[in-house]
């Protein structure tokens, strides 16, 4: 029985009262995006197993521990996406937009499963903000890239958050440094743990990406890959630096950040915060030049960025950002009696075709049980409708903040609810002692200004 009432480990409901929060993170992220011209994509929840193998990398904690992986019905191996990237590469080639005009700048909010040690700040379902942008190979793509994230957290008023900046080379320097690593790690074989000594031939990268401590203690004085990189790949990474310089972002150079994915190449970068324990990446992205030739299309140079939105709400909320409030209704009609019912959802029809929000009671309770309801939800204002007001067509308006009332129309009444509360807004101004400002109406405002 307690199975039927208990969500699974690692996952977790977002409630009414709260959900105002993921809508305001989820909207500015979309919005900021669509400033530099991206555009959403959904793709689904599940892909076949082989595309995250090729995409993530076999070698990943991603592919070898991490993902919900099953065979349906027909005997197909289906894997619940561990990350964004994979699938909307799929996409991008299945759909033929590697024929389109490049860059293809892409976007989505979506689910992501991973089974890893539920924690604050790791879930087994969680969501990310991703972009990614096919066909650009130029460093102003890295460099415009990160200043979208750097712009999504200035927007919600997240601050003090690191840029930390690797860049990881392409397969022609990576040869070079992953000799140097295998010399390096091979003094410590007896260290290391099992996974990195199976990392160790396949892939000694990822072992500077481990989680354990002895391994992490041995990565500090492993060889640094800045130091082998090849000239092109200099010259990029010294470019990405000059844009972002140019753009005002700080950065710290972190040679230890190679991302948990193996399809990276040249730059990769974190946002990192102090502020909510160990699981304090907030944004992780970079180039992964390889990705679209590895899963069968055309040599395509791109890149892109993962965004936890859990893990942004909880930095949001140690710094106490704020969230725009979310709307009051804009009235409770409290109807007594069946007269007044018909014309109580007469009235909630006309009230919202015009957009305003309108709530009754549905099970037709006593007047106070109905008034209880409409101030436990909340709500503008209110007006009681009775057989009385029935017959000679008046009502009254009550202002909830005021408490003031207005005696209206029933058979105006969105007419009148609407000179009310515009006449009640123009007097709130006037309190506060500000001009009416009507170019506020159109702007998009930022509420942390
Ligand atoms: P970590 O080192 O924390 O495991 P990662 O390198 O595995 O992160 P990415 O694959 O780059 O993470 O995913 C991008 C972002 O998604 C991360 O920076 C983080 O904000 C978020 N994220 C990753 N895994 C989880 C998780 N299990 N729960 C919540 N958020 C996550
Ligand atoms: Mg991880």
């Amino acid at each position: 029985m307690a199975l039927l009432t208990k969500a699974i480990k690692g996952t977790k409901d977002v409630l009414p009262a709260e959900s105002y929060k993921n809508q305001y993170i989820e909207a500015t992220c979309l919005s900021v995006a669509e400033n530099f011209g991206y555009k959403e994509m959904r793709t689904p929840v599940f892909e076949h197993t082989e595309l995250f193998q090729r995409g993530v990398g076999d070698t990943t904690d991603v592919v070898q521990k991490e993902m919900y992986t099953f065979d349906d019905k027909g005997g197909r191996s289906i894997t619940l996406r561990p990350e964004g990237t994979a699938g909307a590469a799929r996409a991008f080639l299945e759909n033929g937009l590697s024929n389109e005009a490049l860059p293809q700048k892409i976007c989505y909010l979506t689910s992501c499963y991973r089974y890893e040690k539920p924690q604050a700040g790791r879930l087994r379902e969680f969501h990310q903000f991703g972009i990614e942008c096919f066909g650009a190979a130029s460093p102003l793509a890295d460099a415009e890239m990160i200043s979208l994230a750097k712009q999504v957290f200035d927007e919600l008023g997240v601050q003090k958050l690191h840029l930390e900046l690797n860049s990881i080379g392409c397969p022609k320097c990576r040869a070079d440094y992953h000799n140097a690593l295998r010399e390096y790690f091979k003094a410590h074989t007896n260290e290391l743990c099992d996974t990195c000594n199976e990392r160790l031939e396949r892939n000694p990268m990822r072992i500077l990406d481990c989680k354990s401590p002895v391994c992490k203690e041995i990565s500090k004085n492993a060889p640094i890959v800045l130091d082998y990189l090849c000239d092109e790949c200099k010259e990029h990474f010294e470019k990405v630096k000059s844009y972002l310089d140019a753009m005002n972002i700080e950065y710290i150079v972190n040679p230890q950040i190679v991302r948990g994915l193996d399809y990276y190449t040249k730059t990769v970068f974190e946002f990192v915060s102090d502020e909510i324990g160990s699981q304090g990446t907030v944004c992780g992205g970079g180039r992964y030049d390889g990705l679209i030739e590895e899963l069968g299309g055309q040599h395509t140079p791109s890149l892109g960025f993962g965004m936890g939105l859990e893990r942004i709400q909880l930095v949001m909320e140690a710094q106490g950002c704020a969230f725009p409030e979310p709307n009051k209704l804009d009235l409770f009609i409290v109807a007594m009696g069946e007269k007044a019912e018909l014309k109580a959802v007469e009235i909630a029809k006309d009230m919202r075709s015009e957009g305003f929000s309108v709530q009754y009671d549905l099970n037709s309770r006593s007047l106070r049980a109905q008034m209880k309801y409409a101030d436990k939800t909340g709500t503008k204002y209110l007006v009681v409708i009775g057989e009385n007001e029935v017959n000679s067509g008046i009502a009254k308006l009550k202002d909830m903040q005021t408490g003031e009332s207005t005696e209206v129309s029933l058979t105006t009444f969105v007419n009148a609810y609407y000179s009310v509360s515009m006449e009640s807004q123009l007097k709130d101004l006037e309190i506060n002692g500000e001009a009416f400002d009507f170019n506020s109406l159109f702007s998009g405002g930022n509420v942390n200004d």
